[in-house]
Order: structure tokens, then C-alpha cells, then sequence
């Protein structure tokens, strides 16, 4: 008769059993995923690694033209949902599109997320710092309590949270957005004590610098040009990374390689956060 730990219910060898090695779509056949900015750098990268895990994604994005080229190039396992996730109703709206697109909602990948206006703390308005809360916090508030009906009623579900090592480095100049990205580690963590009796995991992921196309913009690095971004020896690894890279952890997240894994925080960042 099999041995368990106290608290550990009993049939459990058998439930961890069941997740032997997979290939590399981690059990993502068929589930149904909302990437919030999924039209474009870490959310694009998420986009385009969940469809070849084959899943189908809904691409939420305030970018309308970026979503619907993007879900057009992908075919019927994507759609377009134009939406402002900072905005309650655009969230409410959004949630309802993937239902009906899909008939279901099985992974929540939170992504969107803005800098802001740079500048010191001591003089940040609080315009700014309203609507990077909003763009980058409170549209995952929204995101999660909106998704969360449905994959209760599913009998579970994941999400993942984008945060930063912007969020847990100090960051000069970027104060406001770090402090944005440390609260959804907070929220990730709280969120994964909730609902695990829902069966729906929550975890968050650090990326460090990711050549997007935002990433470029604040380094007035032009689209397509290569020479030397890559290489950065303050890294350990060297190199800025790519958001396939990123979206690699996404995948492994939401997958059934990670069934027992929630609450966390992973770094995808070359060793920047160390
Ligand atoms: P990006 O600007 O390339 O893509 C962000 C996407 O989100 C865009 O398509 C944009 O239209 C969309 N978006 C922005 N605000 C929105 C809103 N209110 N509603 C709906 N869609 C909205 O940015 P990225 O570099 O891919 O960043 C994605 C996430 O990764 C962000 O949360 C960012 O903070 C985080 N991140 C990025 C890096 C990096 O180096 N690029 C590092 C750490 C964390």
C-alpha cells in the first residue's frame, strides 16, 4: 500500500503518474487562450507558440490592425478581439467575443503592458501613474475576475501573468512601471492561493530585455536593424533575448509538464535579475 505524505490525498501517485513526458505541445491540443497584447512582441511570440502547441488564440489588442493581420496569417485557430483592457467594459466585451469565437476559455495569458512616461519618482504626475497602474495592474484585475467564471465552470484552468525584472531590479526612471510589475507578482501569487481550489494555476514571469518592437522604441533602435543589439556583456548570458524565448516559458507554463507548478515567479531574462 502506497505511502502518503500527511495531507496528501490519497489516489495521488496516480494523479502524477498521468503526466509522463509529452512532446513539446505540452498537452495544449484543442485548449482555448486569450493573450492579452498578442498582437505584437512577447504577446505575438505567445501568440504564434501556443498555435503551434495547437491551441487556438484569441489575440486581444488595442492594436486593430496588428491583430487582425497577425490572426489572418494564422487562419481559423486565431481571431482578432480589438480592445482596450484598461477600460472594465472593453474586458467584459473581449471575454464574450473568445466565448463565442471558441465556446470556451482554458488558458489566460496577461501580457499588455505600457512604460509610461519615464522619469524620476519624485516628480511623476499622477496622470501617469494612473494609467500605467490601469493599462498594466487593474487590466489584470479585470482580465482574471472575467475569465475566472468560466474555467471554474471548465473545472480549471491557467494563466499567466507578464511582469518584469523591471520589477524586482531597481529601475531609475522607470519607477512607476516597476512598481507596476512588482503588485502582479503580488497579485500572481495571491490569485494562484485562490483559485488553486478551482484548479486553475497562476504564475508569473520576469522577462529582462526582449528585442519588441517597445523594447526598440525606448532604445530608438530601428525595426529590422541587428548589428550589435544582441550582444550585451552585462548580461551572463550575453545577449538581449528574443520573445520566442519568452513565450517558450509560456508554453511550458500553461502545459501539463507544469501541472503542479503555481504561484511562482519565473525569470526568462539570460541571468539579468541574478
Ligand atoms: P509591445 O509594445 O511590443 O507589445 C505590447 C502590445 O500590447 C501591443 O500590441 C499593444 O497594442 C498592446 N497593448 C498596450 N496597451 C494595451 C491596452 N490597454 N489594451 C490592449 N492592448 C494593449 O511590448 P512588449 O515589449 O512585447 O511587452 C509585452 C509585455 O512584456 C509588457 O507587459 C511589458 O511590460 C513586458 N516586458 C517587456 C520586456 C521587454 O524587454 N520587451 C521586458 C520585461 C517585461
Amino acid at each position: 500500500k502506497a505511502t502518503h505524505f500527511i495531507g496528501m490525498p490519497s489516489g495521488n501517485a496516480a494523479r502524477c503518474e498521468k503526466y509522463g513526458e509529452k512532446d513539446m505541445s505540452f498537452g495544449l491540443e484543442d485548449k482555448v487562450a486569450i493573450v492579452t497584447g498578442g498582437a505584437s512582441g512577447i504577446g505575438e511570440a505567445s501568440t504564434r507558440r501556443l498555435i503551434s502547441a495547437g491551441a487556438k488564440v484569441c489575440i486581444v489588442d488595442m492594436d486593430g490592425n496588428a491583430a487582425e493581420k497577425l490572426a489572418g496569417e494564422i487562419g481559423s485557430r486565431a481571431t482578432a478581439i480589438v480592445a482596450d483592457i484598461s477600460d472594465p467594459a472593453d474586458v467584459e466585451r473581449a471575454t464574450q467575443a473568445a466565448l463565442s469565437a471558441f465556446g470556451r476559455i482554458d488558458l489566460l495569458h496577461s501580457n499588455a503592458g505600457i512604460i509610461g512616461e519615464p522619469g524620476p519618482i519624485a516628480g511623476a504626475s499622477a496622470a501617469n501613474f494612473d494609467r500605467v497602474f490601469s493599462v498594466n495592474v487593474r487590466s489584470a484585475v479585470l482580465m482574471i475576475g472575467a475569465v475566472v467564471p468560466e474555467m471554474r465552470r471548465q473545472g480549471g484552468g491557467s494563466i499567466v501573468i507578464t511582469a518584469s525584472v523591471g520589477g524586482i531590479r531597481p529601475s531609475p526612471g522607470l519607477g512607476i512601471y516597476a512598481a507596476s510589475k512588482l503588485a502582479l507578482v503580488a497579485l500572481a501569487k495571491t490569485a494562484a492561493v485562490e483559485l488553486g481550489v478551482d484548479n486553475i494555476r497562476v504564475n508569473a514571469i520576469a522577462p529582462g530585455l526582449t528585442d519588441t518592437p517597445a523594447f526598440r522604441a525606448t532604445r530608438q533602435i530601428p525595426a529590422g536593424e541587428d548589428e550589435g543589439i544582441f550582444d550585451n556583456v552585462a548580461l551572463p548570458l550575453g545577449r538581449v533575448g528574443s520573445p520566442a524565448e519568452v513565450a517558450n516559458m509560456v508554453a511550458w507554463l500553461f502545459g501539463d509538464e507544469a501541472s503542479y507548478v503555481t504561484g511562482g515567479l519565473y525569470h526568462v531574462d539570460g541571468g539579468l535579475g541574478v
